[in-house]
């Protein structure tokens, strides 16, 4: 069995990633030792530029700093040192996850395991306690001496199969987990409407997005009366606006942003805004630019209404 433990950094502005900082792992035949094997690779931060809180305290940050190890070179050791091991644990259930989102940010295959143990929910039921408890407090509980400082990504690996010694069989059955593409790499929300805005979608295509009754509904800010987009204008591909009128309170722009989604699911971000001088500018850059022409949904086909005959058998 490999148990494996990391040590990472989320960074603190832009770019989401849980940077691998540190691999650390041991191999043993059954948790709770004997130890037969280690793996640990400090690796060169070269993500994020500032450090997260969590970050900050590892204990082993400048011997990651002056590491000459990339994240690729770790992940190809330490797959070779797996080899054909089929039983994987770690603490809670993150660890192969970061592992696997880091290594498809860098642009690496890596198989990460389908089926692994969860040994801090396996504890928590063995102590039929509720779950999320520290390794530490588990390593104090069970007075496995802490002579190794914590948030070393060896030292964790360790202690959790130390402790994975403590847990029941039935705990360990209970405990094992299944990881797939959708939960390893979920596809991110659609993000909330802003105040004044609406959103329309999912729809499959851009043609389906612009030509949606909701997306083209101009709605007067003043007196609430509805009409509708017959042209879009569009100098980017992405904002749309369209300029409407209503007989007693004047121009308006509809504007629209089409968003993509990672899962190729199309949105629709509704708004109505002011003709200011900025928006009227905008405005015509995008008339100058593209027309996109909306087509009448098709006709729906008629109901044909049946009657059914009753056959009265006799
Ligand atoms: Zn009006």
């Amino acid at each position: 069995m490999i148990v494996l433990d990391l040590e990472f950094n989320s960074g603190m502005y832009g770019e989401r990633l849980e940077e691998v900082l540190q691999i650390g792992a041991v191999k043993c035949q059954r948790l709770g030792g004997p130890v037969t094997d280690t793996f640990n690779a400090y690796i060169r931060p070269r993500v994020h530029k500032r450090l997260s809180p969590g970050a900050r305290v590892l204990p082993e940050l400048e011997e990651c700093e002056k590491s000459a190890l990339t994240f690729a070179d770790a992940l190809e050791s330490f797959v070779a040192w797996c080899g054909g091991e089929t039983r994987f644990a770690e603490w809670g259930r993150d660890d192969f996850r970061i592992l696997a989102r880091c290594a498809a940010y860098f642009g690496l295959h890596y198989d990460y395991p389908r089926r692994c143990l969860d040994v801090q929910a396996a504890f928590s039921r063995t102590l039929e306690h509720v779950n999320g408890i520290q390794l530490y407090a588990a390593c104090d509980y069970c007075r496995i001496p802490d002579s190794f400082v914590f948030h070393n990504a060896l030292n964790d690996a360790v202690y959790t199969c130390l402790v994975g010694g403590f847990t029941s069989a039935e705990a360990r059955e209970a405990s094992a987990f299944t990881m797939t593409d959708e939960d390893v790499f979920p596809v991110p929300k659609p993000r909330k409407p802003r105040r004044g805005e609406w959103r329309i979608g999912p729809f499959d295509s851009r043609e389906r997005a612009l030509n949606n009754m909701g997306s083209r509904r101009a709605v007067c800010p003043r007196c609430k009366t509805v009409s509708r987009v017959a042209d879009w204008y569009t100098a980017d591909g992405k904002t749309y606006y369209s300029p409407f009128s209503c007989d007693g309170h004047g121009r308006f722009i509809r504007r629209l942003q089409l968003v993509r989604q990672p899962d190729g699911a199309y949105w629709t971000y509704n708004e109505v805004v002011e003709a200011t001088p900025e928006n009227l500018r905008r405005l015509s850059r995008a008339e100058a630019a593209q027309r996109y022409s909306c087509q009448r949904p098709p006709a729906k086909p008629p109901k044909r209404r049946r009657r059914e005959r009753r056959i009265k058998r006799k």
